[in-house]
């Protein structure tokens, strides 16, 4: 039988590697981009979203076309980030593993530039490369591009996001004129289509799916809460998602850290990825995701570009970012090479004009989900546990020395004792972290929670609703006290102090407040600052939304903690578990929760049909 990939003419040599990867048929953008890349003659745009198969779409007619027995450049791949770049290298090396003398070579920042210098001595055919190291290499003479034929931009819209712009144009300035240019981009926006035109002549134009639109298989939610109650609702949609792999992203990075720091304290397998830390800091992170030991992955949206890493399940939006376009960028980590996987959003009901704008955006609609209950998490746990351990492999070699003295020592417990004891064993947590659970959800048009709660803050004229709160990374250990820190923000911003509202002096940080007004100001005006030397740096706190909140549960430590060691049950396999019910539970939720006698299930009617 032929193969599919044969047919759309890719040679034997790598059918067979493409085969061993797993590829039986082509995705759709392979399918009809491969057989007019592979002509050679023409410009061409593709707009797909990552995980649609693009890099072999390019990759497969750059091998089929480059001509391996001569060893100068013939074809640049610019993508944005150094993942992206290691994984679009690797990609090209797996396809061509049967070929010979093929040379790819990875060109990115944040490593040895000598190492890449001394490759791209030794002769490459294809470079892969992130601007700004490439324009490096480039600018020390230590490249030659003038018999480069083809030119990949990939994710052109994340590199033009990031400010790639001028370096994208230097660098092909070194190329020669008729090269074929193939660019390939998630989202289509103006500069897009500036680019587009500026570089390319009458190219093919390929649209899988809708300009602009998401992967159709996403679902998109939405829950509506409180602010102060987010860290809660986030951790009962973890609970009652056990095999959740999921990437959760932040606004900032402080907010990052404060996530994943309150996860780990809460006992959930969570690591955050931002641009504090250090390259090998962030691989360290990106492994550990990768090969599962995390469970979540708390990131910024500059951190997670490039991140290809499949069977994402869920992609939670803590907050929604603030560009419209970087939801596509989020949302598109999950449901990779054709798999299914859902994008939540919490927010509160303010924000529930940005949901519409995304919807217009990513042209399809959100479902509005429902924080699950207590009741609901704990029915959910309960259920993964049973059906653990019902299908859990039994090594009967290995217990069979064991049995007579479990049986002995179950000897006065009936069948149904012995159940009920191995279910409490891990149940018995949840039920006490969520007894008296309330429910989260906010309906949409009040400020009310359903069981009456006051939800949003009015907002008034001096309340904290007219501020926003700003961490600057000067604290004590710099010598500041309040009233230092007043003067020495007036006087680098021209805000005048008694619009300032409330300031915190921490160790090395600090946060105060600033009328909504000022901030573009304030952000102008430290744009450039230093203190003795040192790069001053303020963000908008993520604290904002919590401080506000007043008697917020759970966040920061509180709530019910996960046992260490072992695996979990109900997927959780992946979380810190051990020692015995010690799961305090701090964390009192008022009202709602009910037993397992059954007699709640009529009360829960449409609520429970989400799930
Ligand atoms: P990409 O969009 O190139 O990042 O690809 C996303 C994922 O899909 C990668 O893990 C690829 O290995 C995988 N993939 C690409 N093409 C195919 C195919 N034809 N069949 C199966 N998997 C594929």
């Amino acid at each position: 039988m032929n193969n599919p990939f044969l047919e759309l003419g890719i040679r034997h040599d790598i059918v067979n590697a493409i085969t061993e990867l797993g590829f039986e048929n082509p995705t759709p953008i392979q399918n009809q981009s491969i057989p007019v890349l592979l002509t050679g003659s023409n410009d061409f745009v593709g707009l797909a979203q990552t995980g649609t198969g693009k890099t072999a779409a390019f990759g497969l007619p750059l091998l089929e076309l480059l001509d391996f027995e001569e060893n100068y450049p013939q074809a640049l791949i610019l993508c944005p980030t150094r993942e992206l770049c290691l994984q679009i290298t690797n990609d090209l090396k797996n396809y061509s593993k049967n070929m010979q003398n093929v040379n790819v070579v990875a060109v990115y920042g944040g490593a040895s530039i000598s190492d890449q210098l001394r490759q791209i001595k030794r002769g490459v055919q294809i470079v892969v490369a992130t601007p700004g190291r490439m324009l490096d290499i480039i600018n020390r003479k230590a490249i030659d591009f003038s018999q480069v034929q083809f030119v990949v931009l990939d994710e052109a819209d994340e590199m033009l996001n990031m400010g790639f712009q001028e370096d994208i144009d230097s660098i092909l300035s070194t190329t020669p004129e008729d090269k074929k240019t193939w660019l390939f981009s998630a989202t289509m926006p103006s500069e897009v289509r500036r680019i587009s035109k500026k570089y390319m002549t009458d190219p093919f134009e390929l649209t899988m799916g809708e300009k602009n639109t998401g992967n159709a298989n996403i679902e998109h939610e939405y829950y509506i809460v409180r602010a102060r109650d987010k860290y809660a609702a986030f951790k009962r949609i973890v609970d009652f998602n056990p095999e959740i792999f999921g990437i959760v992203f932040c606004r900032t990075k402080i907010e990052t850290q404060e996530i994943a720091e309150s996860l780990v304290k809460d006992g959930y397998n969570a690591d955050s990825l931002h641009g504090d830390l250090s390259q090998q800091q962030r691989d360290r992170v990106m492994k550990r995701y990768r090969e599962r030991g995390l469970q979540l992955l708390i990131a910024t949206d500059v951190a997670a570009r490039g991140i290809d890493v499949n069977d994402v399940t869920h992609v939670i939006n803590y907050s929604l970012p603030d560009e419209i376009e970087n939801y596509t960028h989020r949302s598109g980590r999950t449901a990779r090479a054709g798999k299914t996987g859902v994008s939540i959003a919490i927010v509160n009901s303010k924000e529930i004009g940005k949901i519409r704008q995304i919807e217009r955006v990513i042209g399809k609609k959100f479902i509005k989900a429902e924080i699950p209950t207590g009741f609901d998490v704990c029915e959910k746990q309960l259920f993964g546990l049973i059906h653990k351990v019902h299908n859990v492999e039994v090594n009967e070699q290995q217990i069979e020395q064991y049995l007579p003295r479990i049986m002995d020592e179950f000897a006065d417990l009936s069948k149904e004792d012995i159940i009920k004891r191995f279910a409490s064993i891990e149940f018995n947590s949840f039920l006490e972290y969520y007894k008296n659970a309330p429910d989260l959800n906010v309906t949409e048009d009040t400020r009310f929670t359903r069981d009456g709660a006051q939800g949003e803050r009015p907002s008034r004229s001096g309340s904290n609703a007219d501020f926003t709160r700003l961490f600057i990374n000067l604290g004590s250990v710099d010598g500041f006290t309040r009233g230092d820190l007043l003067g020495y923000f007036c006087n680098q911003t021209n805000i005048v102090g008694r619009t300032i509202g409330k300031i915190d002096i921490k160790g090395v940080y600090s946060f105060l407040e600033v009328a909504n007004g000022d901030v573009d100001q304030a952000f102008n005006a430290f744009k450039s600052a230093q203190y003795k030397g040192r790069e001053v740096r303020i963000e908008v706190s993520a604290e904002g939304d919590r401080d506000r909140g007043g008697d917020r549960g759970g966040f920061g430590g509180g709530g019910y903690k996960k046992r260490e060691g072992g695996s979990g049950y109900g997927g959780g396999g992946n979380r810190r578990e051990g020692g015995n019910s010690n799961r305090g539970s701090e964390r009192k939720e008022g009202g709602g929760f009910r037993d397992f006698s059954g007699k709640r299930r009529e009360d829960r009617g449409e609520r429970r049909k989400r799930y």
